[in-house]
């Protein structure tokens, strides 16, 4: 049985995820923590339920989800795992968080790779990788079918999508990845959300406008 912790991060209001099972063991899903309070409500929580962090996995690589990346990779000494599409934000992480006015520590270099139906293990637990570009290139969903839920990043929230005005983004695309990739999971599936609260694949189905399953 996986229990979801969120954490709500830095100035972007981006939602971190810790996943954790009765083994203790736990993943997070972007690393998000920026100021020191922030990290210590993380690594404070970790040592309260007393987990063990095994991987640190990414939904995508825009800075707001990824500022706590040298804080988790040192401290828990993990290698982030990314889909290798995204390679454009994890080279220009620092760039990009300049013209936010925010710090990116240090230059990401990844060297593990997550691609479309990899199973991501962890104690008894498993999650699946669903490729779904065009919010950026590279992003991925974790879906775990057993409990039915879905960590999707900035791919689908309640009632929106993603944005596509940033590089790598294009609306078809993100549309198309919503269809083929969510929309067909069952109803009931939960969804964890970049920013925002959660909702499921069915009320999103029935009220999100953007897109017309007529
Ligand atoms: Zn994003
Ligand atoms: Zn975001």
């Amino acid at each position: 049985m996986i229990n979801i912790q969120t954490f709500v991060f830095n100035p972007f209001q981006t939602n971190t995820y810790l996943l954790y099972d009765e083994t203790n063991e736990c993943v997070i899903i972007d690393a998000a923590c920026e100021s020191d309070r922030e990290k210590e409500r993380l690594a404070d929580f970790i040592k309260d339920q007393n987990l063990t962090p095994v991987r640190l996995l990414y939904t995508h690589l825009h800075v707001d989800h990824a500022l706590g990346n040298t804080f988790i990779t040192e401290k828990y000494n993990l290698n982030p795992e990314v889909h290798p599409e995204g390679k454009l934000f994890w080279e220009s992480a620092r760039e990009f968080s300049s013209v936010f006015n925010i710090k990116f520590e240090k230059p990401m270099n990844p060297t593990a790779f997550l691609h479309d139906g990899d199973k991501v293990a962890f104690g008894n637990s498993t999650l699946q990788v669903l490729y779904t570009p065009g919010h950026a290139d590279g992003s991925i969903c974790f879906w775990n079918k057993k409990q039915k839920f879905v960590v999707v990043g900035d791919v689908l929230f309640q009632e929106s999508i993603g944005r596509t005005d940033l590089p790598t983004g294009n609306f078809d695309l993100l549309i198309k990845s919503i269809k083929e990739k969510l929309l067909v999971l069952d109803d009931d599936t939960v969804v964890y959300t970049g920013h925002g609260p959660e909702t499921t694949i069915g009320y999103e189905k029935i009220h999100n406008p953007y897109f017309d399953l007529s």
